[in-house]
């Protein structure tokens, strides 16, 4: 190649990966092929080596005939995906439409686990898809940073009102209980060692019910309003919610934070049935219901993930 070719090769392979790298990208995702920058500019390549080899060079019409090709393959869905780093390791993705997003965009969802890509609209996922290609190792280093899985199995350790307790296995039926001495345990009968993660999750979730029912009741009678119902279950985006008709829902990892983290949460919610928002006046509710609130919501900021990562064997 002489120096004239060669401008024509910089030249055209830019065009072509400036246009064409996201569709690649896609493309092989949808393949569950290794997707790398690496991968992706040796598929160029090769592309445009066919390309110039059958036509002597790249001209527009051929990038566009390409673009239109890509195009028309099968679009990006919204789903769980992957994606590998430079050194190979895979990440998992989930791609996700947000109409109110403005922007594509990535970040991690600890209590997941995984990284989450976000387009503002379908047309837009492959987009969201590529900047997370883009971001892989980024990706793979923040979900490397998140607290280790504690898995609710005999012998661990688990916070309880934001105390260590072992998990005690014991051949039984009886109901579980706690043994308070200088190494707080909590004794789980069940009549199967494979029974016990169950049980252990059913006793966490009637000891948070338990507290929740207490605090929310308190909090209701200061704010003069009157749940419908009070739901405990497994929330992994968010703490607790209110819905329209009254209904409040908690995340029964509350009961493994200190109480009043628990408490804020409930004050928090109880608020939501008078003021539908995070307004000022939201704000004004709870904190009449629990003047130091900002405690137990700066709790959940700086450890929430850790109580995540409990009750998950990863
Ligand atoms: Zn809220």
């Amino acid at each position: 190649m002489d120096g004239g070719h060669q401008c024509v090769f910089l030249g055209a392979q830019r065009a072509i990966t400036g246009i064409n790298v996201g569709d690649f990208a896609i493309d092989l995702e949808l393949d569950r092929a290794a997707v790398t920058r690496a991968s992706i500019d040796s598929h160029l390549l090769t592309l445009w080596r066919t390309l110039t080899h059958a036509t002597g060079r790249v001209n527009k019409r051929d990038v566009g005939f390409l673009r239109m090709r890509f195009d028309s393959r099968q679009k990006v869905e919204p789903g769980q995906t992957e994606i590998e780093t430079i050194d190979g390791r895979r990440v998992p993705v989930k791609l996700i439409v947000n109409p109110r997003a403005r922007h594509v965009s990535v970040r991690i969802d600890p209590a997941r686990r995984e990284a989450i890509a976000t387009a503002p609209s379908k047309r837009h996922l492959k987009h969201a898809a590529q900047f997370a290609t883009e971001r892989a190792g980024w990706i793979a280093q923040e979900l490397s940073r998140l607290p280790r899985g504690v898995s609710l199995a005999p012998g661990s350790f688990v916070p309880l009102r934001g105390i260590e307790h072992e998990l005690v296995y014991k051949h039984g039926r009886k109901p579980a209980f706690i043994e308070e001495d200088l190494l707080p345990r909590l004794v789980v009968p069940a009549p199967d060692v494979a029974l016990f993660e169950s049980r252990v999750l059913r006793f966490l979730k009637d000891q948070a019910r338990t507290d929740l029912i207490d605090r929310v009741a308190t909090h209701a009678i200061a704010l003069g309003v009157r749940p419908e119902r009070i739901q405990v279950k497994e929330l992994r985006s968010r703490w607790g919610s209110c819905s329209v008709d009254g209904v409040l829902s908690f995340s029964w990892r509350l009961i493994l934070a200190p109480p009043f983290v628990l408490d804020y949460l409930a004050a928090h919610e109880v608020a939501h049935l008078r003021e539908m928002n995070h307004s000022r006046r939201f704000w004004a509710l709870v904190n009449k219901c629990m003047p130091d609130y900002e405690t137990g919501r700066d709790w959940l900021h700086e450890n929430g993930s850790k109580l995540h990562a409990i009750g998950m064997a990863r």
